[in-house]
């Protein structure tokens, strides 16, 4: 049961109050009931009707109760997740999300992967999905939100569900679609209708000595260096690309640990520094600037991601302290400061400011790998 009463009245409503919800790919709209609403909070019909309005559209469901069921009224809620929707009152429904919907109007993939749990994707640019084309099964059209596939089916005995081929292991040669083989319908046997070839023999394990072999062939095709697309284990640009990308986490972060270090919350609250040695001496008159500078302080504040190359005369604790007062204007106590690596010089800095050194990286591993990225883009 939700924690929060539902609100008697609509000056009552205080906050947000706990309900589930099914998903429904079936579902063409958000749907629910006053039936359903009433017995799950434990409230009158007459409470909830307080909440209603008319449907924003006048259309008809096909439920599992019937046909032409029409919404005469409607919820509107919001959730901090899901943002604003409209509920449809049919006569006797659970709460239930149109799948379809939340994907559309909330730009959020769905996935369903066998063996996991369904999950939607908060933000589909920290997302990829690689499956080819000829892979795909398509809906013949999308009707209201809700998909419809189109099939063949053979009416038949009951009988154990037959599991579909596993998907082909090796493309055919060439970059052609393998011919798909036809699941089997039915198991023949005692059926009264023959049409159902015999079940096609299970696929043979997968031949991981040849995947390793194309992959390590595709790695140097013209094609593959042409996009770099899909990514190639054997292919070296691809993995310098993969060990500088910024890392994305797989997983939602899991609210009961606590990160080892607190996010910063403003800008200048945590910054890293580190020292690049441009030329090798002083005397290196092709790299040295005109003020015979040989050095560059990087400054990047974690907040805001803003990342700063000065260039220094020498790599002094002043010299240093002087480019970290000009990046960040802070005073003593105000910020944290963890290195690129280990220059004692800019740790000298930092406490010369009364700043707080930090002697971890700010990424663990391999190094402070966020701000160095910076430099390189
Ligand atoms: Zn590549």
């Amino acid at each position: 049961m939700p924690g929060r009463p539902f609100p008697a009245t609509k000056e009552a409503c205080s906050g947000s109050i706990a309900l589930e919800w099914i998903d429904d790919t079936g579902a063409g709209r958000h749907l629910s009931s006053i039936k359903h609403i009433a017995r799950y909070f434990g409230v009158s019909p007459e409470t909830v009707l307080k909440w209603a309005h008319a449907p924003s559209e006048n259309i008809s469901f096909y439920t599992g109760g019937g046909s032409d069921k029409k919404a005469k009224l409607a919820l509107t809620i919001i959730s901090k997740v899901w943002g604003r929707g409209e509920l449809r009152l049919l006569d006797d429904c659970p709460e239930v999300r149109s799948s379809g919907m939340i994907v559309e109007d909330l730009d959020r993939p769905r996935i369903h992967w066998p063996g996991d749990a369904p999950y939607y994707v908060r933000d589909k640019a920290h997302c990829q999905v690689v499956c080819p084309e000829w892979n795909r099964i398509y809906p013949v059209k999308v009707e209201e939100n809700v998909p419809i596939f189109a099939d063949e089916v053979v009416y038949t005995n009951p009988g154990p569900v037959h599991a579909l081929p596993a998907p082909p292991v090796d493309e055919a040669p060439g970059g052609e679609p393998p011919a798909p083989a036809a699941p089997p319908l039915a198991d023949g046997e005692g059926a009264g209708i023959a049409v159902a070839p015999p079940p096609p023999p299970p696929p043979p394990p997968a031949h991981l000595d040849s995947l390793i072999e194309r992959k390590r062939k595709e790695a140097t095709s013209a094609e593959h260096l042409r996009t770099h697309f899909p990514k190639n284990p054997f292919c070296e640009w691809c993995q310098r690309g993969r060990v500088t990308s910024p890392r994305m986490r797989r997983r939602r972060q899991d609210p009961d640990v606590l990160p080892e270090q607190p996010l910063p919350a403003k800008v200048g609250e945590r910054i890293s520094t580190n020292t690049y040695m441009v030329a090798k001496s002083a005397a290196d008159e092709v790299k040295v600037a005109h003020g015979g500078e040989y050095c560059a302080q990087t400054c990047r504040d974690s907040f805001s991601v803003v990342s700063v190359s000065l260039k220094i005369q020498q790599r002094t604790t002043e010299n240093i302290g002087a480019v970290l007062l000009h990046f960040s204007p802070n005073r003593p106590g105000e910020a944290t400061v963890c290195k690129g690596d280990n220059a004692k010089e800019a740790m000298g800095a930092v406490k010369g400011l009364g700043w707080i050194p930090d002697p971890s990286l700010e990424n663990r591993f391999p190094h402070n790998s966020a701000h160095e990225r910076d430099p390189r883009t």
